[in-house]
């Protein structure tokens, strides 16, 4: 039988019992990434969180009840300012970075989406879209233009919490003096020269951003369907925008029955962007940090909850990974995790309430018997940690290690000699500069073992 499932709505702000539509296919949109720069940190939050989600959706429902849909935009103003930045063309510079990012996702062991549509691939039925928003009398054309016109609908603003009057006062938004109202927003423009662009019965141009999640979410998961996540950012005006989109043209109540909206990841308390100037590639951690360390970091904090990032996180996220090796054990057939381990996650994603099971779990197999180390290990690969044997983490932390295996016997040679002419002081020496360099020394019997901490 089913378990029950909480979910933060963000949809007016409550802990909900997940009800889907259907209980033969859940459908799940999370807006991805727009290819204009390498991802960050930042970016691969909602990445493991909305991984998660989907894991527990398929335990829960079965392995091949759940539709995820993630998106790639390729199409937007930041992609068009930075090809020109980087003196590269459009097509190539959103191809590399739809290869980074795909490597970025398996680096973080994310499983693969199964739809991931590019906004360009597309387009027809995006000028579908406006078409019918312009039939339905919620769009209107000014000068090679098309807007929505945000006051014909009565619902914009729910998703938010904002009032439709400010915002048409035009408090926070952009005027243009092409719109009838500040606060309505583009569905199709027109492109300027050397820029993309598609023919439409509004001249050559190509389409807001907004607009693709609503088209590219209809096509996979239908007019309705039941969970849309994405970062906290895109509440307002992504998802307001959405919304009154896919409404507004399906002539419908509902667009998806569940929002559900990471929080983000601070350095020393400001927020991680790009404007801030204080990002972290996911790329500069690959060749020092493996991505199982990365991944327990970004689930430590409870995804509605700001992440602060700094080095003592990393630091105790890899000491806990390289413990929980030590309960190692290959699983050669599906082992049941006890429900009662899994409840955290049931309970809105609770991660930071898994872990500390998982801590719970360790402490037992350590004592305990092989299936004990089966339960355990099962119990973090469900949530993508030791995923990797036990041979390729260690040689992960050997290449990562400031030194090399020969080093280290010559070292542990030379702290012997020491040790035998009573130069206590030298051989503590050396001892400290192997902990340093990652290294742990034990003496055994007449031995000395050594490892990777
Ligand atoms: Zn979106």
């Amino acid at each position: 039988m089913n378990k029950d499932i909480f979910l933060s709505n963000s949809f007016g702000n409550k802990k909900q019992k997940f009800v889907p539509i259907s209980n033969k296919q859940i459908g799940i949109y999370v807006c991805g990434p727009t290819v204009y720069d390498d991802p960050h940190i930042g970016n691969a939050r909602p990445l493991v969180v909305f991984d998660i989600l989907y894991r527990v959706l398929k335990c829960n429902f079965g392995e091949n009840k759940v539709t995820y849909v993630r998106n790639i935009t390729d199409i937007d103003d930041k992609i068009i300012a930075s090809s020109i930045e980087k003196k590269i063309s459009i097509e190539d510079l959103t191809k590399k970075i739809t290869n980074i990012f795909h490597e970025d996702c398996k680096y973080l062991n994310c499983k693969v989406p199964t739809h991931e549509p590019k906004a360009t691939e597309n387009i027809s039925l995006m000028i579908e879209m406006i078409n019918k928003l312009i039939d339905n009398k919620f769009a209107y054309v000014k000068k090679n233009h098309v807007y929505f016109e945000v006051k014909k609908f009565k619902d914009y603003g729910k998703l938010s919490n904002k009032n439709l009057d400010e915002l048409i006062s035009g408090a926070r938004v952009e005027i243009s003096e092409n719109k009838k109202n500040p606060a309505d927003f583009v569905l199709w423009k027109p492109s300027v020269e050397n820029e993309p662009s598609w023919e439409s019965p509004w001249g050559k141009g190509r389409p807001g951003w907004h607009l693709e999640c609503s088209v590219m979410s209809k096509k996979f998961l239908g007019d309705k369907f039941d969970i849309h996540g994405g970062g906290m950012d895109l509440i307002f005006p992504h998802h307001e925008n959405e919304i009154a989109q896919s409404r507004c043209a399906n002539k419908n109540e509902v667009f998806a029955n569940y929002w559900i909206h990471n929080a983000f990841i601070t350095i020393a308390s400001e927020k991680m962007s790009k404007s801030q100037g204080n990002i972290l590639k996911i790329g500069d951690f690959k060749n020092k940090i493996s991505g199982q360390v990365l991944r327990l970091a970004l689930i430590s904090a409870h995804y509605k909850q700001p992440l602060d990032w700094n080095d003592k996180l990393l630091s105790e996220c890899d000491k806990t990974i390289s413990k929980w090796y030590e309960s190692y054990t290959d699983i050669k057939k599906k082992v049941l995790i006890p429900e009662e381990y899994l409840f955290p996650l049931y309970d809105d994603l609770n991660t930071p309430g898994y872990i500390a099971n998982l801590h719970k779990l360790f402490e037992k197999s350590q004592k305990g018997s092989i299936k004990d180390k089966e339960i355990f290990v099962s119990a973090c690969n469900f949530i993508g940690l030791l995923n990797e044997s036990k041979n390729s983490w260690d040689k992960f932390k050997q290449t990562k290690s400031k030194i090399s295996e020969d080093e280290i016997k010559q070292k542990i040679t030379e702290r012997n000699n020491a040790r035998k002419n009573k130069d206590y002081k030298a051989a503590d020496k050396i001892r400290d500069e192997l902990f340093d360099k990652g290294v742990l020394i034990e003496d055994k019997d007449d031995k000395t073992l050594w490892k990777f901490k």
